[in-house]
């Protein structure tokens, strides 16, 4: 058993399938095969067995850990069974546990909002940008764009009396064909209170849409541009994953994920109730986000099982390894990157990001604008 292992998150996938079927998804459409063998939805005991186990968790570590409902998609399980685990979660946790759900947004409604206003539980909403870029990956099983459907479940959200808790923002992940400036000034009109921005998944091996070669800076350099306009906005729309890279710049730390150089903690449960690692592995390779030694919620052993060798092998994993990141200055701000974005058929996860250079060219620019931001307002 090792030390005093601590959880920053516990990432629930209530069910295995999706209402919608993006060309980009990590979960489908990129070479795992888990799903089609999954049950479809969490059953009730499996969520009685997480309850047990996370308050078991809540005694022992010092910190708290943030909950966060995901799938496929999460709300397919409809408002009885939702209804059910979040009251599950909050009689046993207490209000002070964060839960969100992460949600294409499609099946949102007001039933759902009341239940998750009544559980304190927030919603983020995934979408790409305006209807082009939205719709070019972010498709339906019929092939048709979600667009609408989505921008009807964001009305609900935002029409909702708890709104401004609910309300946890939108999730986008980048398409550097995109405006960025578009794209931003969408989101300001969709009067999100926050967005965040995720590189596209892929690797040195399969290289993430939009990206031409591993030393291009395509993403560097939309990151850049919006950026540029962030800094520009006397009434900023926050950007975290800017945010989170200004604070480090500027000495704070940030413990997430992919960023930055402090350890991260995070499980994933399965729709079964088995316990794996960050579901984005499954990009690398088929089977990439299993433990050679899992184990399921409903055996009681969560406890021990982040107190393994195994899982303290795969938190190590999140530290950079190569040798250029370790000499890299701004590895304190990188921090290497996400695991499944280092991943090479050959030489495994022992390299670069594949951002690498998108990273530095940001980087490199972020310091510059803010010198002269300083410079400016000094
Ligand atoms: S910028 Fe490149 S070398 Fe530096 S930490 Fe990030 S991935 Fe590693």
């Amino acid at each position: 058993m090792f030390h005093n292992p601590q959880l920053d998150t516990v990432l629930i996938k209530l069910a295995s399938r999706c209402n919608i079927n993006c060309s980009y998804c990590y979960v489908y459409n990129m070479g795992d095969s888990n799903w089609t063998t999954m049950e479809k939805q969490m059953t009730e005991p499996t969520m009685l067995a997480i309850a047990k186990s996370l308050t078991e968790l809540a005694d022992f570590q010092d910190q708290r850990f943030s909950i966060v409902l995901h799938g496929g998609e999460p709300l397919l399980i409809g408002a009885k069974k939702l209804d059910f685990f979040l009251s599950l979660l909050r009689n046993s946790l207490g209000v002070d546990y964060p839960i969100s759900i992460q949600t294409n947004g499609i099946l949102i409604s007001s039933q759902i909002l009341d239940i998750c206003s009544k559980n304190k539980t927030s919603i983020a909403v995934s979408i790409d940008g305006y209807r082009e870029i939205n719709d070019k990956f972010r498709i339906g099983h019929n092939n048709k764009g979600t667009f609408d459907q989505v921008i009807n479940g964001i009305n609900i959200l935002k029409s909702h009396p708890d709104h401004e808790f609910l309300n946890a923002g939108l999730l986008a992940v980048i398409d550097p064909s995109s405006d960025p400036e578009k794209i931003y000034s969408f989101f300001k009109e969709l009067e999100a209170p926050s967005v965040d921005f995720l590189y596209k998944d892929g690797n040195h091996s399969i290289l993430p849409l939009g990206k031409s070669a591993i030393d291009s800076t395509e993403y560097g350099e939309w990151m850049t541009k919006l950026l540029k306009v962030y800094l520009n906005d006397k009434n900023p729309l926050p950007i975290r994953i800017l945010d989170d890279m200004l604070k480090v710049l500027l000495g704070g730390t940030v413990s997430k994920e992919g960023m930055g150089i402090t350890d991260y903690g995070i499980v994933i449960i399965d729709t079964n109730g088995i316990i794996m690692k960050n579901d984005t592995l499954k990009s690398s390779f088929d089977g990439a986000d299993k433990f050679k030694k899992p184990i399921n919620i409903k055996d009681g052993k969560l406890l021990d099982f982040i107190g393994s060798k195994e899982f303290n092998e795969y938190r190590e994993m999140q530290r950079p390894s190569s040798e250029k990141c370790l000499r890299c200055p701004i590895l304190n701000i990188c921090g290497g990157g996400m695991i499944l974005h280092r991943w090479k058929d050959g030489s495994e996860f022992n390299n670069t990001s594949v951002y690498c250079a998108d990273q530095l060219h940001l980087v490199e620019n972020m310091k510059q604008l803010i010198s002269k931001f300083y410079l400016i307002n000094a």
